[in-house]
């Protein structure tokens, strides 16, 4: 499986990548996450990225195609993958597709997740991750049982320095105009499917195996 899943910050892509990957075998990977933790490692690469992300901007092509890059190329993408959060503009999708023809590897599929715009802000200023096993959680759609707690496994709950208010707002309007081209993108490539990210969960991800079972494989 070689996926690559779209969505507005929020629309809920690192929630299904994560149960996709408990299911299928496969592995996500997410640029944010691995620039976030190229930022905690405080790496060359963490330093070059963290003013851009901090401001709600695009990190250059040129670091995330090297991270990409390098990741694909790991022996655990043997099954497959879920690139979550990549590409985010036509240039790395161009970029991305001559990788996979250098690799002999093709997408099979561009899965996105649909949300109205004015669900995403308060998705996003609401959001909560579990700072020991990174389980989500959300103030307004899917509270903890206790404030702050991970249900999971009891870590402490964090919010993303980028989920202000001030930074969703800019992550929204870069997504509106440098993101949205990839839905023509992978339309053009017969590659696109829309699935209703305002519907529970459970329903989503059912949504998600219905599409990649009728993929070809
Ligand atoms: P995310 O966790 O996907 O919302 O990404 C958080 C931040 O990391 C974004 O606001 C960008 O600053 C940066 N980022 C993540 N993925 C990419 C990408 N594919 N291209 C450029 N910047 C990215």
């Amino acid at each position: 499986m070689r996926i690559v899943l779209l969505g507005a910050p929020g629309s809920g892509k690192g929630t299904q990548a994560k149960k996709l990957v408990d299911h299928y075998g496969v592995v996500q990977i997410s640029t944010g996450d691995l620039l976030r933790a190229a930022v905690s490692a405080g790496s060359e690469l963490g330093k070059a990225a963290k003013a851009a992300m901090d401001a709600g901007h695009l990190v250059s092509d040129d670091i995330v195609l090297g991270m990409i890059k390098e990741r694909i190329n790991q022996p655990d993408t043997q099954r497959g993958y879920i690139l979550d959060g990549f590409p985010r503009n036509l240039a790395q999708a161009a970029a991305l597709d001559s990788l996979l023809n250098s690799l002999n590897q093709s997408l099979e599929a561009a899965i996105l997740l649909d949300v109205p715009f004015e669900d995403l802000l308060h998705r996003l200023t609401g959001r909560q991750t579990c700072a020991s096993c990174g389980a989500l959680f959300n103030l307004y759609t899917h509270p903890s049982a206790v404030s702050g707690v991970c249900d999971v496994c009891g870590g402490e709950l964090t919010q993303r320095a980028d989920d202000n208010e001030a930074t969703v707002s800019h992550r929204l309007k870069v997504f509106e105009e440098q993101t949205t081209p990839l839905i023509a993108f992978y339309d053009s490539q017969g590659k696109l499917t829309r699935i209703d990210g305002t519907r529970p969960i459970d329903e989503i991800t059912e949504g998600f195996h219905d599409v990649l079972a009728g993929l070809k494989r």
